[in-house]
């Protein structure tokens, strides 16, 4: 019984990556890009280790964790056992500074730099470990208290401070709107994130990425610019 239970999970993977590798591609194309202009993040936060690597399997590649204790065993996990593949990991979720140390020898991308103390500590530490740590800025666009990331007033601040580190490679920027039952609602979010890029752009500074869109909206992050979309519960199912 348990045999077939795996191989019908198996194959219900299967479809849902398909099924959203078919959606980002077809959204790629109408935002007039190619569809490997576009990142595929899959989200593994709460997923066990034997489940990722069944997704790795299929074609998974680059694995995104939320925090960085739980990440920390499932990376070491994979290291040992799925040797054969280049797989990139990404910190998605907020980093505490007493974390730093450990996120910059497990992640390729932290999506979250979230104030110029934290750029800080991180770019310390990589110096430390002889590492040019790969960064994003999340930036708070809706203001919401509970949410993290730089405030749209400090972002060029920030920016400016983080490209003179010399050990952090900010490649560009990541936000997190509300949830929103219709995307299109989410959809001026990411509208004003590529626009705060632009702005950026026009003074020097280079960030061609921009990491937005979720399960409920990568779609619409897609034809507003995104080069990374972060997707969980499309891909896993939903978290317990
Ligand atoms: C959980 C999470 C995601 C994925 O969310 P889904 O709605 O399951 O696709 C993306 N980004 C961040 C920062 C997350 O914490």
């Amino acid at each position: 019984m348990d045999e077939i239970r795996n191989q019908i999970e198996y194959s219900v993977l299967l479809e849902r990556i398909k099924n959203v590798y078919r959606k980002i591609s077809s959204a790629a194309i109408r935002s007039g890009r190619s569809p490997f202009d576009v990142t595929l993040v899959a989200v593994t936060k709460t997923v066990p280790y034997e489940r990722i690597k069944e997704g790795v399997d299929l074609g998974l590649r680059v694995l995104g964790e939320n925090r960085v204790q739980e990440a920390q065993g499932k990376i070491e996990a994979c290291k040992l056992q799925c040797a054969d593949y280049e797989l990139e990991w990404h910190l998605v979720g907020h980093l505490q500074k007493n974390k730093a140390k450990a996120a910059v020898h497990l992640f390729h991308l932290i999506h979250s730099l979230d104030s110029i103390s934290l750029a800080q500590e991180v770019n310390k530490h990589a110096r430390k470990a002889g590492k040019i740590q790969r960064v994003l800025i999340q930036v708070n666009l809706s203001e919401e208290e509970t949410k993290h990331g730089v405030p749209r007033k400090d972002l060029m601040d920030t920016i400016k401070a983080v490209f003179g580190m010399k050990n952090l490679k900010l490649e560009g920027l990541m936000t997190m709107p509300p949830y929103f039952e219709n995307p299109e609602t989410a959809r001026p979010f990411f509208r004003e994130l590529r626009e705060c890029r632009d702005q950026a752009e026009k003074k020097g500074y280079h960030l061609p990425e921009l990491s937005m869109g979720m399960t409920n909206d990568y779609e619409a992050a897609i034809l507003e610019g995104a080069t990374i979309v972060r997707i969980g519960t499309a891909i896993f199912g939903e978290r317990s």
